[in-house]
């Protein structure tokens, strides 16, 4: 006999990273959402340890990046060595566009912690355990689910379901969407250790040796990840005991059996979802794509879907967007998901090499490439781990007036730089930003108007910033203004503030309303420079945001 039926705007299946990831955004959207997972509590596997910059700004917008901070080998970089021990490359990302390091190791069961304790502050976040969901039916209207657990089954309609339910997503299987991919023939053993004496150095070492290829990766609080090929021969259970373990470690690291946390044997796989939608359920993390482990982009692809997915969810379910605004979901992660599941297949490649012939044309290969200067910096500068870049979604393509450097923007990430605000106090640009969307106005007096949008027929709030870092030197002064969706893309670049009704214009198939948004803002953009206006204009300070983190 079924409970009665509990009605909520979204399901998300799965309390992996990604699900919670979403849980949070979607709360702070005003939406309430039911995250539920089979399991006791969120795993304790230690899987994930690399972290971009992209996702470490989702967890300072859901507040659990200074937690998480002491648990972080921030700003890390990798040395990949030869078949003879030499070093071949040391690659470093050293810019920090995005306000973070663009790549730290951490540790995913901390993170999933973290990111639990933060769903559970959230009142709109409810949260069940040991509660299987089954059965999705995706109708016209609603999503119809059923939940098992130890009280029962009970029945669910939600708006909207999204499976976070892993690699093997059984609602991607029952749903009936393909998977496309391989599998890897070569096994890894991945095995963590705690109590490292050790001072970690901030790079990860790739062994790539030829005879047993190996991959180190130090952390914080002595934990120090191994991972190691396994061999023709190699039993896979044999290899998981203790002595086994130990031996593999010892040209590395002596280690006693206690010190081992966890060591499990993994098969590499590199796959992704046929689609990411069918009616009213999405795919996202590991559910809408896999990828062996090399690049570190896994867990991250799952932040950045979570990402792209919350604000277009809430914004169907405050009826503000039209169904085609969620198209752009797949449309906008998937090309990039595919590109980080076939980068991660090569690095692996490269890796995993035993051939004697091709270890040695590898490392010939890579040293001449460093001596090509343009080589040598997409690698050492890890060029190669491009950052998403939308050319068809929720984005316009900008006009020839605009100019370059703003026209460059739309599509990615808004570059985040500290900024200092009109009574000198100094923040993150996404703090003057607020979780909706914003307009950046780069001002002829050379400072930078931030606009929130507003709501109800309510203007935003307006900001007066300067940007600390100079990251967006190349659009000083120029008059530009940029269009910033609420996960922090530039949807749009205009040449200046009069001409925000075309952005607005071609965004109106999925948000009919953004112009209204932002009605009485544009007026105060346009204010800004028109004299006879004068007095619409808020002086420096006035409405200025007082926001730190
Ligand atoms: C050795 C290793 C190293 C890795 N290193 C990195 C790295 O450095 N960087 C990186 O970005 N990624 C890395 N990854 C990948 C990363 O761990 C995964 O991408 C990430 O865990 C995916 O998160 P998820 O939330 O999508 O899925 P999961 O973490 O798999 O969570 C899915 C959840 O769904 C639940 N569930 C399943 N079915 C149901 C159901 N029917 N009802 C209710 N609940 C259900 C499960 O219990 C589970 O809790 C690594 C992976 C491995 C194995």
């Amino acid at each position: 006999m079924m409970a009665a039926a509990i009605e909520t705007d979204v399901v998300v299946v799965g309390a992996g990273p990604v699900g919670l990831t979403l849980a949070n955004l979607l709360a702070d959207l005003g939406v309430k959402t039911l995250l539920v997972d089979r399991a006791r509590t969120v795993s304790d596997e230690p899987r994930a340890i690399s972290i971009t910059d992209e996702s470490l700004r989702v967890m300072h917008q859901i507040g659990i990046a200074e937690r998480l901070a002491p648990e972080m080998l921030m700003d890390t970089g990798a040395r990949y060595f030869g078949r003879k021990g030499q070093l071949l490359a040391e690659v470093r990302a050293r810019q920090r566009r995005l306000g973070q390091p663009a790549k730290s190791q951490f540790d995913q069961p901390v993170l999933a912690r973290f990111l639990l304790d933060a769903a559970g502050a959230r009142p709109l976040v409810t949260v069940r355990f040991e509660t299987e969901a089954r059965n999705v039916v995706s109708g016209k209207d609603f999503v119809d689910i059923e939940l098992a657990s130890d009280q029962g089954v009970q029945a669910v309609r939600c708006k909207w379901l999204v499976a976070c339910d892993g690699g093997r997503s059984p609602t991607r299987t029952q749903l009936g969407i393909v998977l496309e991919g391989s599998t890897q023939v070569e096994r890894w053993i991945v095995i963590d250790v705690m109590n490292s004496p050790h001072a970690p150095e901030p790079f990860s070492q790739f062994h790539c040796n030829g005879k047993r290829p190996c991959v180190i990766v130090p952390g914080v609080k002595g934990r120090c990840r191994y991972e190691f090929m396994l061999l023709p021969g190699d039993d896979p259970d044999g290899v998981l005991e203790p002595e086994s373990v130990i031996r593999l470690v010892a040209p590395y690291q002596t280690i006693e059996a206690r010190d081992i946390r966890r060591a499990a044997v993994y098969m590499a796989q590199q796959r992704i979802a046929q689609t990411y939608r069918k009616g009213r359920v999405l795919l996202a993390g590991d559910a809408a794509h896999l990828m062996p482990p090399f690049a570190g982009q896994g867990l991250n692809s799952g932040v950045r879907d979570a990402a792209n997915l919350a604000w277009k969810l809430a914004a169907l379910v405050r009826v503000e967007a039209s169904d085609a605004l969620l198209d752009t979901y797949e449309q906008e992660r998937r090309p990039h998901a595919a590109e980080m599941v076939r980068l991660s297949y090569r690095i692996g490649k490269v890796v995993m090499s035993t051939s004697p012939v091709a270890t040695a044309l590898r490392d010939g290969a890579i040293s001449a490439l460093g001596i090509v200067p343009s080589a040598k910096a997409w690698i050492v500068g890890m060029k190669f781990l491009r950052q998403p870049h939308f050319v068809d979604g929720c984005v316009q393509t900008p006009s020839a007036r605009v100019p370059q450097a703003a026209a460059d923007l739309v599509g990615k990430a808004l570059a985040q730089p500290r900024v200092r605000e009109a009574d000198g106090a100094t923040c993150w640009l996404d703090a003057v930003l607020g979780p909706e969307w914003s307009t950046l106005h780069f001002r002829p007096d050379g400072h930078i108007q931030a606009v929130r949008q507003g709501s109800a027929g309510q203007a935003g709030a307006s900001s007066v910033v300067d940007d600390l870092d100079g990251l967006f030197k190349d659009l000083h002064a120029s008059g530009a203004v940029l269009l910033v969706r609420p996960d922090r893309y530039v949807a749009a670049a205009v040449a200046s503030p009069d001409q925000m009704t075309d952005a607005f214009r071609a965004l109106e198939h999925f948000l009919p309303g953004l112009g209204n948004a932002f009605g009485t803002t544009a007026l105060r953009h346009a204010s800004l420079e028109d004299p006879c206006h004068a007095s619409w204009s808020p002086p420096l300070g006035e409405n200025t945001q007082q926001l730190h983190h």
